[in-house]
């Protein structure tokens, strides 16, 4: 097999990423767009030791698992790479990437992987889509071999992946809502009648840096935070205008201003230009505030099902004392503060700790402690001296997992009920692999909150041996 060369393949496996892989000539292979059960003719364009790299030319004979994919952007967007797998297939591959990610990471050899929870709103599931700017217009493969001559000075849309300068141009994007994809496509044809410039990664210059929406699933409500380089009071105050005049289901909008270097939608400061610079969504019979720099799951129907899967595998008393650890706007305490006795939340981000002192306070909760801190530094014996020895323990850790300290307090605490939830079965694995001298993992659920995308978060009971 050489670099370059056409191979036919018989795909075996789904891999990371939303990649299927087969073995040829004692060499993994790996297909993007591909599906187990498919054969595939590829070109092969990367080799390395024990591994190869292959574009999908043609599918010659389709899997059974595969189905039409719904979005012009398919393969060239980053955003839904399983779109071409039949749903069920999907929820089964996420089960046992689940099951892969504890046998290989975490050393264990049977482990009880309940199948992941689905959902029918496979489509227009997310509360929040980050849109960008850029100077650097990428065209799909459809786009260059068309006749066609396209301006690749503005695009407003999403990041191709691997590539944080190039934005693909978005007329469609099915993850959000209709309305959000001719919110996107509007404010473009607004920005490039005013010839508001999108913001150049090499040079730094320019206006417009990311339109970010936020769509209430289960009220009425839906703030625009339009993220840029400085302030223009005269272009924002056209830009108020234009939304409410055209979009009246917008009931705020924020400002974000980023005079940075670096990519992303928080910034220094953030203006509310209209309404009241949050919206309000719904788990289970709480309500929640959130601003535009607040974390809040994305996927509010699926974070119950998350959430009352937690709540049943940390099988909650009245007398119980709960650590709800990375606790964000403290949505999972919350959720939770009703049926157990007090809950003390630890979360790094100042800003997501204050809305999850207002969240409790306007949902009349009374028996809930917030504290911000880095869980390394916090979590320690002075800090259960304070607050009490934890009946339960929840933790919720970001992609990363938790700090090796952090792990060694919860040896230290170890209380009988403890529940795991991750968004990284992998860092998951490896963390409860450091307990199982003193924990065994009673079951796995995992529940899907980003459907056709191969994350995953799995839910672990452990019970202390
Ligand atoms: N349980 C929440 C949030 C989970 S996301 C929910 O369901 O919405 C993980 C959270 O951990 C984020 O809010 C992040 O800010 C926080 N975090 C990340 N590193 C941390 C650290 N070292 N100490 C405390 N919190 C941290």
């Amino acid at each position: 097999m050489k670099k370059g060369s056409i191979v036919t393949l018989e795909m075996e496996k789904f891999a990371d990423r939303g990649k299927s892989l087969t073995k040829l000539d004692g060499y993994v292979v790996f297909v993007a767009g591909a599906v187990p059960g498919d054969t595939v003719k590829a070109r092969v364009f990367k080799k390395r030791k024990k591994f190869a790299e292959a574009t999908l030319l043609e599918v010659v004979t389709p899997s059974p698992l595969r189905t039409e994919a719904k979005c012009a952007y398919f393969l060239t967007c980053g955003g839904c790479k399983w779109q071409h797998v039949n749903y069920e297939s999907q929820l089964e591959a996420k089960t046992q990437s689940v099951r892969d990610a504890f046998e290989h990471h975490g050393g264990f050899d049977s482990v009880q992987v309940e199948n992941t929870l689905g959902t029918d709103n496979t489509y227009y599931y997310r509360n929040k889509m980050e849109f960008s700017f850029s100077s650097g217009r990428w065209l799909t493969p459809t786009e260059i071999s068309s006749d066609e001559k396209f301006d690749t000075s503005f695009a407003l849309g999403l990041h191709v992946p691997g590539n944080w300068a190039k934005v693909l141009d978005l007329s469609e994007c099915h993850l959000q809502s209709e309305l959000s994809a001719e919110l996107v496509n509007a404010v473009r044809t607004l920005s490039l009648e005013n010839g508001w410039k999108p913001w150049d990664t090499r040079r730094h210059v320019g206006y417009l840096r990311h339109l970010v929406i936020r769509q209430s699933t289960k009220m009425p409500e839906m703030m625009v935070n339009l993220v840029t380089s400085y302030v223009d009071t005269e272009r924002m105050a056209l830009f108020a205008e234009f939304l409410q005049a055209q979009f009246p289901q917008v009931t705020t909008l924020v400002n974000t201003i980023n005079s940075t270097q670096a990519q992303t939608a928080f910034g220094e400061e953030a203006h509310v230009i209209f309404g009241s610079g949050v919206v309000h969504d719904k788990i289970g019979d709480c309500t929640f505030e959130i601003a535009s720099n607040a974390f809040f799951q994305t996927n509010t129907v699926q974070a119950q099902v998350l959430y009352e899967v937690a709540l049943e595998y940390a099988e909650l008393k009245p007398t119980d004392l709960v650590y709800d650890l990375y606790c964000g706007a403290g949505t999972i305490s919350c959720f939770i503060a009703p049926h157990v006795k007090q809950v003390v939340g630890v979360e790094l981000i100042n800003e997501a700790v204050k809305n999850a002192r207002r969240n409790a306070k306007a949902n009349g909760i009374e028996n809930v402690t917030f504290v911000t801190g880095d869980m390394m530094r916090l979590f320690n014996a002075a800090f259960v001296k304070k607050h009490g020895r934890p009946d339960v323990l929840i933790v919720d850790p970001p992609r990363a997992g938790m700090h090796p300290k952090v792990v060694d307090q919860i040896r230290e605490l170890a209380p009988d009920r403890f529940v795991y939830i991750s968004c990284n079965p992998m860092t998951q694995a490896r963390d409860l692999a450091l307990l199982s001298d003193i924990y065994k993992i009673d079951k796995i659920q995992p529940v899907d909150l980003f459907p056709h995308t191969h994350h995953i978060e799995s839910v672990a009971r452990l019970k202390k041996k």
